[in-house]
């Protein structure tokens, strides 16, 4: 792996490039590089057929002084531990610049759960919490869904802690099934969010979003909700792209007109696969992976996977485009922000902009841990005014200092957490 296309050397350059611009101490900087603490796990699962299959799985809490370490755990058969340490540090930074009281962690397990039965997920769900439960919990740890894992995945997870921790820690974990501790607007958050930044961006820009096209990368979770609420505001989407489990590639879908979000979804599998005969069949033009980038729209939302918006192919970002918005965690390598510095593309970025889902998970949380849940529509209406507070506090600083938006989160993100491991004595 280049190190262009390492996500940790991705997360740790873009951390030093702040932390010279802020003038950090030599021993905060080195503490804030790297992470706290990190798990490596090998977990026996046996298989139907009799078998045990042993998987790799990690995680890593790259720092809580600001609360209890929060972030996602990911199956993905290509998953590494630089990924997961990347995606931990960035959760820090994501819970700090919107405010909530939370470190940052992650998590992951090599494995394709498109190719294992219900009964090996819930092993293998079980066995991540077996390794790790004394290190997890509401006070100390607490895992959420993120690539292919699910709300099943996380009452697996709960149950297991719980059957160890010989009592009810609803808390322990987020991303659970409604009226088993989930919060309405969960499933929702992180590409509604992702929207309440857009469409701030766009009214400070002077762009009306009913007069926008966008491409999207990804249509799962944040693909798919960025999508709806983005054509609530009357945006119209003109492409989509996602990988086809079947070819082992990507596509794009195009369509002219314009895509109807609620119809795609209903030809889109639970893993975000679009079927391409029944979307040819809709009208839709079958394009390679990467045209999704090249096409004439105003807006691009990557919200699939890291390293997607590269030193190789920024050049070929439309030069219609004047919004990125990034959805998923570290589409964009330091090499393509250079382009986009230069082209003057306006960048949301991704801790930023797909802070809603943990923002949500921390309403979860607090739901859980009051016993209380709330209706979706005051989740819905808390996380606006979160993602609308933090989005015009980074947006005012990269004004103000003209910074980078980029730049500007991170000085906001880490400002906090140096005053927290300092005001703690930590360094
Ligand atoms: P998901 O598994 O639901 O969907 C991923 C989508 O990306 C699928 O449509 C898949 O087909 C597509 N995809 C995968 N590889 C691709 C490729 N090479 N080209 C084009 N499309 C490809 O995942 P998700 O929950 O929507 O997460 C997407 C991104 O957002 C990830 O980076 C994740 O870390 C980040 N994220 C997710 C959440 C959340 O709440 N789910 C929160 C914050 C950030």
């Amino acid at each position: 792996m280049s190190e262009s296309y390492n996500p940790y050397a991705t997360a740790q350059k873009q951390f030093d490039g702040v932390a010279d611009m802020i003038r950090l101490e030599p021993a905060v900087r080195e503490f804030l590089r790297q992470p706290m603490r990190e798990y490596h796990l090998t977990i026996p699962v046996r298989m139907d057929n009799g078998e045990v299959r042993i998987f790799k799985g990690y995680r890593v809490q790259h720092n809580d002084a600001r609360g209890p370490a929060k972030g996602g755990i990911r199956f993905h058969p290509q998953e590494t531990v630089d990924t997961v340490r990347a995606l931990a540090m960035w959760m820090t930074w994501k819970c700090s610049v919107v405010d909530i009281p939370l470190g940052g962690a992650k998590g992951g397990i090599v494995c394709d759960p498109r190719h294992l039965s219900e009964r090996e997920q819930e092993r293998l769900c079980r066995g991540w919490v077996r390794q790790l439960a004394r290190d997890l919990g509401p006070v100390l740890d607490v895992p959420a869904p993120d690539v292919m894992s699910n709300a099943q995945h996380m009452l697996w997870m709960m149950d297991e802690y719980e059957t160890i921790a010989g009592g009810k820690y609803p808390g322990v974990i987020t991303g659970k099934p409604l009226g088993m501790g989930g919060s309405l607007g969960r499933t929702e958050a992180t590409g509604f969010g992702l929207i309440f930044t857009l469409r701030e961006a766009l009214r400070e820009l002077g762009i009306k979003p009913e007069e926008t096209t966008a491409a999207i990368q990804g249509f799962g979770n944040v693909g798919q909700h960025a999508a709806l609420k983005y054509q609530q505001l009357g945006g119209v989407i003109l492409a989509v792209s996602c990988w086809d489990n079947q070819d082992q590639k990507a596509y794009t879908f195009y369509k002219k007109d314009g895509v109807d979000v609620g119809v795609l979804r209903e030809i889109t599998s639970v893993f975000g696969d679009i079927d391409k005969e029944k979307a040819q069949d809709l009208g839709y033009e079958i394009l390679p992976g990467e045209a999704w980038l090249e096409q004439a729209v105003d807006i691009l939302i990557p919200a699939a996977l890291e390293n997607q918006i590269t030193g190789a192919n920024a050049g070929k970002i439309h030069k219609q485009v004047k919004v990125i918005a990034e959805g998923a965690n570290g589409p964009t390598t330091p090499e393509a922000d250079e382009v986009l510095k230069e082209r003057k593309i306006f960048i949301i970025p991704d801790f930023l902009a797909n802070a809603g889902g943990v923002t949500c998970s921390y309403f979860e949380q607090v739901q859980s841990n009051m016993n209380y849940y709330w209706e979706k529509e005051e989740v819905l209406e808390k996380l606006d005014t979160k993602m609308t507070s933090a989005y015009l506090a980074v947006s005012s600083l990269a004004r103000e200092k003209n910074l980078y938006m980029r730049d500007a989160a991170y000085v906001i993100a880490i400002n906090r957490v140096v005053e927290a491991v300092k005001k703690r004595g930590w360094v």
